[in-house]
């Protein structure tokens, strides 16, 4: 098992399937162009994926529809870090039986983090006749070939192969939004926290060249889009694979010298590689947001041990002290688990006075799912789960009081705000640098424009506010 760089020859070789399937695909509907629905689920890093295969679905000349029971081609992209995102998706996938029975030609295709599981495979295999396509997420290059096989041959397909993962280029996506684009920096992770699928299923931390990346901000700034965000499973470490260390530094700046008028954002940041150069850089960029998401998951030294974190709560607080210094009004979000393996209520009790301590601007709290194939999953003293329901309200009441304290303290300051759009009750509505939703009065002319806002009245989760 090796990470490989798809070569020319093999893309071309799939964009040669694509153009084959828009030949077929023009002889099945020759009246109407052949419509698709797609459906992410999980993280950005799979939301970035999703419109790569947007993309290729484009050049093999599907349209896009909103509604599962109009489309000849239905995709679900996975999600398999807890369990429950599993089962919804399994729900999901059942309820497309009734369309394919309506529409025999209706091709039904499942790919990305679940299925790179093998009991999840089988699953599909067995419990799912009606899947035509699955897909690893070392395979997402080859899917115009599956496609392409699905339609001439009578045999379901199922492309999983083990890989330490790949990257390719090259692909044109479609993007959803037209304001904030998703710009991979890496794929992977090396980590292996030992609650975590991600290692298992995404392969190995694997770095995108730099001048790939420089090369798609040009283009995406070009494009119109406001604001670009680095991801990766930890964009701190981006580079070490080829031997170098804090070249994310080094690539922030020089996104942020790119002339237009645009912003910077970027996530996940791993604590134990969050530099405090990093964070000068920050302060010295014009264009890098004041917003940083830095998972903490435990405020408990032995928690954070067992869970393989490779830092400990003082070195936390420090990171987090030195951004606030540098930085007076950034933002500092995490993710927390609660009910890890063998957490006592005492244990859980450090993380909650980190919240207070850290006064984070908001927090994914989690309850803690054992995945097959991890290391806590075997740990003794599983929590059970209306303790974990326990500590997940307990944890977010006082997370909401930390929030609702620290957007009283935005009151009457006036935010930079990059208005997206109109929300249910009317209102426009942005994001100020801090990425905390604000809402006011205004015309549609100032959607994708930026504005000043005068923060009228801090609620918990939004700000009210009044054009400047
Ligand atoms: N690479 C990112 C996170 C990826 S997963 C990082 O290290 O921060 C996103 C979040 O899901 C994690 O931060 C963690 O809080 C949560 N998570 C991951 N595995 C989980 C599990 N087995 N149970 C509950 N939450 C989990
Ligand atoms: Fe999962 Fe840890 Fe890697 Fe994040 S750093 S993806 S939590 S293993």
């Amino acid at each position: 098992m090796a990470t490989s760089v798809i070569s020319k020859v093999e893309l071309d070789k799939q964009f040669d399937f694509c153009l084959k399937v828009k030949e077929l695909l023009k002889k099945e509907y020759p009246d109407r162009a052949p419509k698709a629905f797609t459906h992410t689920y999980g993280c950005q890093g799979n939301v970035a994926e999703g419109e790569r295969i947007d993309g290729m679905l484009n050049q093999m000349g599907y349209e896009f529809c909103d509604d599962a029971s109009k489309a000849d081609f239905i995709l679900f992209n996975t999600c398999a870090v807890r369990e429950h995102a599993e089962e919804r998706v399994f729900g999901n996938i059942g309820m497309l039986k009734k369309f394919k029975e309506s529409n025999p030609n209706l091709i039904i295709c499942v790919c990305g983090c679940m299925v790179q599981q093998e009991h999840i495979k089988k699953r599909l295999k067995s419990s799912f006749p009606y899947v035509d396509i699955v897909f690893g997420t070392h395979a997402i290059h080859t899917f115009p070939e599956h496609v392409y096989n699905c339609l001439t041959k009578e045999e379901r397909i199922f492309a999983v192969p083990e890989s330490d993962g790949v990257i390719f280029e090259g692909v044109e996506s479609k993007h959803t939004n037209s304001l904030k684009a998703f710009l991979p920096i890496s794929y992977g992770c090396n980590n292996f926290c030992t609650y975590c699928v991600v290692p298992l299923v995404k392969g190995r931390e694997r770095s995108r060249r730099y001048e790939d990346i420089i090369l798609d901000a040009k283009r995406l700034v070009a494009e119109g889009f406001k604001e670009i965000m680095l991801i990766g499973q930890n964009v701190n470490s981006y580079g070490n694979d080829f031997g170098e260390t804090n070249l994310f530094s080094k690539l922030l700046k020089e996104i942020d010298e790119i002339e237009g008028d645009f912003i910077i954002r970027f996530m996940t940041s791993h604590p134990k590689d969050c530099s405090f150069e990093l964070i000068d850089v920050m302060a010295d960029c014009k264009k890098v947001e004041h917003h940083i998401h830095l998972p903490f998951q435990s405020g408990n030294d032995k928690v954070l041990k067992e869970m393989n974190r490779h830092y400990d709560r003082k070195r936390y607080i420090e990171v987090a002290k030195y951004a606030k210094e540098k930085i007076p009004d950034i933002a500092i979000t995490s993710d927390v688990i609660v009910g890890f393996p063998g957490e006592t209520y005492e244990e859980f009790l450090d993380t909650v006075s980190l919240i207070r301590e850290v006064e984070f601007s908001s927090l994914y709290v989690f309850m803690y799912s054992p995945r097959v194939g991890t290391k806590a999953a075997d740990m003794p003293d599983q929590i059970p789960s209306e303790e974990k329901s326990k500590r997940f309200n307990e944890l977010s009441a006082a997370q909401a009081e930390v929030a609702e304290g620290r957007n009283l303290s935005m009151k009457g300051k006036v935010y930079k705000a990059l208005i997206e759009g109109r929300n249910k009750a009317g209102k426009l509505n942005g994001r100020t640098s801090q990425n905390i939703m604000i809402e006011f009065d205004g015309p549609d002319e100032l959607i994708g424009t930026f504005q000043n806002i005068k923060v009228t009245e801090p609620l918990t989760w939004i700000l009210k506010g009044e054009l400047q």
